[in-house]
């Protein structure tokens, strides 16, 4: 067996520095959810593990009126999922993060793990793009912000390089009188990877001639989790039966989804068109 080293630094510093000296070689670790999976099916095999989740604040989550919303990345799913004004204010995320495995995996799981693994299918993802989400990253000594639309780069791939450790997501208040829904497909109903997800935020905006804005984000249907703009402007002109049907008709063509052993690229497509037109409706709904 493979000897592995276990490092857990004490700063986000050390941590960077370790990740610079030993590039190619070391692995972040947070939960260790995806990452021990990566490991015991050979796609990855480092020297060193860097546990980060015990380096202070990075397992915090605050909030306050004008900065919004601040999560540190090592907090675990439960804890987001759990937290009384995330629950309050931020339903969406809340909501999609409970969905994500099984209690167990999410008491280990962390929000950062899911953005860094860059998984097309990670649930927390869409609610976080149509949230309007920024991720703060440290690295070369320095914290620089990345709007989370920014941040992805392909399946399993970020904008992070070497020694760059996300430390936090902040999320801005969402727009007066939003409402939203985050609808998962998965193969069952319990604790399955999403074959599509679909999360959407609506709220009333007086400067759109339908009354309405509406931001939708898609996952597990490109290579990337993705905002499909060409939806949200459908329904900022009308939210009549005719054009919330073509703004689900817009999600689909946007969407270029893959054949796998869990679903075929056809089955994909047709299920955005029908979340993406139900959850348009109900929120619809709520708002009116
Ligand atoms: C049984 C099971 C069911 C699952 N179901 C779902 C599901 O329904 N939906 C879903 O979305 N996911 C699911 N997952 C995947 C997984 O649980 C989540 O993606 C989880 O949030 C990953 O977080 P983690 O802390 O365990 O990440 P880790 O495994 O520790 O890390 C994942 C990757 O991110 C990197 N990383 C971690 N933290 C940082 C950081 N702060 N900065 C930079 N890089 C970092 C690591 O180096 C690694 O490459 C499931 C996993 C299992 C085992």
């Amino acid at each position: 067996m493979r000897k592995i080293d276990y490092v857990k630094p004490k700063t986000l510093a050390e941590a960077s520095a370790f990740l610079v000296e030993h590039d190619g070689e070391a692995r972040l670790y947070a939960g260790g959810t995806d990452l021990l999976i990566l490991m015991r099916n050979g796609f990855t095999a480092p020297q060193y593990i860097v546990d980060i989740k015990e380096i202070p604040g990075l397992q915090d989550i605050s909030f306050d009126e004008a900065a919004g919303l601040t999560i540190g990345a090592a907090a675990s799913l439960n804890a987001v999922a759990g937290w009384p004004i995330i629950r309050e204010k931020f339903g969406l995320l809340a909501e999609a993060a409970e969905t994500v495995g099984s209690y167990q995996v999410r008491n280990r799981a962390t929000i950062g793990g899911n953005i860094c693994n860059a998984s097309p299918s990670a649930d927390t993802v869409p609610p976080l793009l149509v949230l309007g989400a920024m991720a703060w990253v440290f690295g070369g000594g320095e914290e620089k912000a990345v709007p989370l639309d920014a941040f992805f780069t392909g399946p399993g791939e970020t904008v992070l390089g070497s020694g760059d450790i996300l430390t936090s997501i902040q999320v801005p208040f969402p727009p007066a009188g939003s409402t939203y829904r985050y609808l998962k497909l998965g193969r069952v109903r319990a604790a399955d990877l999403a074959l599509v997800g679909v999360a959407i935020l609506g709220f009333p905006q007086a400067s759109n001639p339908s009354g309405y804005g509406f931001r939708i984000a898609l996952g597990a249907v490109a290579p990337t989790p993705i905002r499909v703009p060409e939806a949200e402007a459908v329904v900022a002109e009308s939210v009549d039966e005719e054009a919330i049907e073509k703004a689900s008709l817009a999600a689909m063509r946007t969407a270029k989804p893959i054949s796998d052993v869990r679903a075929s690229a056809g089955y994909r497509s047709a299920m955005v068109r029908v979340l993406t037109r139900r959850g348009i409706k109900e929120v619809l709904e709520d708002l009116t």
